[in-house]
Order: C-alpha cells, then sequence, then structure tokens
C-alpha cells in the first residue's frame, strides 16, 4: 500500500512554531517515501476558531513551500459522515446517550464510570454520546518512540464522541477522516499521544486495522509549557520563512551546514526530503527550540 500522511490543523490561530514542526515532520516523513501529503483543517468547535485562520493557515503553508495533495478537507463539511456512524451505534448499542455533566464526574473521581450505559436514554437533547469501550487500549506502539503507555483508567472510559452541546468530538472525527482518506500513517505532536488510545479504541470498533503512528518531539517554552494558539504562542512569519524553516528543521534533528543554510527555501524543503531520516530525530518527548535565525 502507498504512503498517505496527512497535516491536521485546527484553525484556532495562525501556525505557530510547534505547528510548524509537525506540518515539516509529516511532509518530510510522507514525500521522503514517495508518499501523498494532505491537508485537513480540522473546524469541528466553531467557539474555539478564529476568523480567517483556516485561509492563513494554508497561505504559510505555500509560503514555507509546502505544497499539499489532493483537495484541503474541512471537518466542517463532514457532519453526515460523522453523525452516520453515530447513529449506527446508538443502533447497535455500541454508542448510548450520557446524561452526566462535568461536574458529576468531578465528583466521582474524575472518570466516567459508565453511570448512563444500562439507563437507555431516549432523549438527545442535553445528553452527550459515548462509546462503550470494549478494547480499551493501555499501549501502543509509536515508530519512534517504542511502546506508549495510556493510564488505564484512561483506556477504560466511555469516552465522548458527540459532545452535549452537539459538536463531534475530536477523536471520532479524526479516525473516520484518516480512513476516509486512506491515511496510513499519522504524524503529529507528542500531546497527541494520550488521545490515540482511544483513536485505536475506535478502529476497533469500526473493526479496521489502525494507522501507524510516530510523534514528534513537542517544542515547549522555558516553563515546560507547550508553545500553543492558546498559549498565545507567536505566529510564524509568512513574509520571511527562511529563519522559522531553518529552526524547525533544526529541532526535528537535521545537521544543517552553510550551504543549505544559504539555498533558497525550495532547495532546502528537497534537501529535507532526501536527508529525512527517523533516527535524526532526537529521542525526548519534550524539546525546548533554540531560536537561532531570530525567529519568534
Ligand atoms: N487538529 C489537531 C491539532 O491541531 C491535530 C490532529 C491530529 O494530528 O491528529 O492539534
Amino acid at each position: 500500500m502507498s504512503y498517505v500522511g496527512r497535516f491536521a490543523p485546527s484553525p484556532s490561530g495562525p501556525l505557530h512554531f510547534g505547528s510548524l514542526v509537525a506540518a515539516l515532520g509529516s511532509y518530510f516523513q510522507a514525500k521522503s517515501q514517495q508518499g501523498k501529503w494532505l491537508v485537513r483543517i480540522e473546524d469541528l468547535d466553531p467557539p474555539r476558531e478564529m476568523p480567517g485562520a483556516a485561509e492563513l493557515i494554508l497561505q504559510t503553508l505555500r509560503a514555507y513551500g509546502l505544497h499539499w495533495d489532493d483537495e484541503v478537507v474541512y471537518q466542517s463539511q463532514r457532519h453526515s459522515l460523522y453523525q452516520r456512524q453515530i447513529d449506527q451505534w446508538l443502533e447497535s448499542g455500541l454508542a448510548y446517550y450520557c446524561q452526566c455533566t462535568r461536574k458529576q464526574i468531578k465528583l466521582a473521581g474524575g472518570y466516567y464510570q459508565g453511570t448512563c450505559r444500562s439507563k437507555r436514554l431516549e432523549n438527545p437533547a442535553d445528553c452527550a454520546v459515548r462509546l462503550r469501550v470494549e478494547h480499551p487500549i493501555e499501549s501502543f506502539l509509536d515508530i519512534k518512540h517504542g511502546s506508549m503507555t495510556i493510564p488505564s483508567a484512561l483506556a477504560h472510559e466511555d469516552f465522548i464522541i458527540k459532545r452535549r452541546d452537539g459538536l463531534f468530538a475530536y477523536n471520532l472525527a479524526v479516525v473516520l477522516d484518516d480512513i476516509d482518506q486512506n491515511v496510513t500513517q499519522v504524524v503529529r505532536g507528542a500531546d497527541l499521544i494520550e488521545p490515540t488510545g482511544r483513536q485505536i479504541s475506535l478502529y476497533r470498533a469500526l473493526g479496521t486495522p489502525e494507522v501507524s503512528y510516530l510523534h514528534l518531539p513537542l517544542a515547549i517554552d522555558d516553563n515546560g509549557n507547550k508553545l500553543s494558539k492558546q498559549n498565545h504562542a507567536p505566529a510564524i512569519e509568512i513574509s520571511n520563512p527562511k529563519p522559522a524553516l531553518l529552526d524547525a528543521m533544526a529541532f526535528l534533528g537535521f545537521k544543517l551546514n552553510t550551504s543549505v543554510r544559504a539555498a533558497d527555501l525550495d532547495e532546502i524543503i528537497h534537501w529535507g526530503t532526501r536527508h529525512w531520516q527517523l533516527n535524526q530525530l532526537p529521542p525526548s518527548i519534550e524539546i525546548t527550540p533554540r531560536f537561532s535565525n531570530g525567529a519568534t
């Protein structure tokens, strides 16, 4: 089977250094294997989105020489795919309505205990939909880091596939889309190691073999916080992409000599594709980047 990878940003803000690392890592991993690299905009949660961010992200990828294959997919246009699967599981009993509030779950110890599993609630108003977890995943194999462990209570929890407010859950949409787009491997930041267990449970519920996973080191600041849109990580430059590109490549373990540093953007991307190797990646899960090129 030929390689299909993807980059799946949420349009909650412009691309920052951490998301550039995920974009580049997934791009090099796909292109070094003559694979496809898809882009999917994960616009599932309008209240957390920034108007214009999706278009800005696409413009930024272009400016960095990261050209995707096929059409960009928007999760906001795929609700019927998600709802169809939920309806099927509600019908078969693999999913069920749940009326527990976050507060009630917190009071009961922090993990949902299956309270609504056998209540057979009929009225979906003000209810979340949960998946009955029949295949708890307590560990999985990451192609860089080996066996990754998921906390047992988390692995066994019947998790939400559609929220009380009617929004589809990230885990459900990611898995249905990756299957629908024939993705063979997911390359993304190490902040998504934990949800991977739930995502594999979804593949098991669907009877579909899961993708393979590669989690890239997560960029953290000096205080140990993830560089993220929520933490107001600065946007990467769109008009002068080279400094941040070189910093992100150094972060991914490339040894950049002076001639690479002097090359133009497309040459740098080609060079990166030719030289990308998994064993160049630093072994840590979290790293504080060094901005040697003046990128912010
Ligand atoms: N949309 C997610 C994010 O921006 C990434 C999803 C994924 O790569 O699986 O954090």
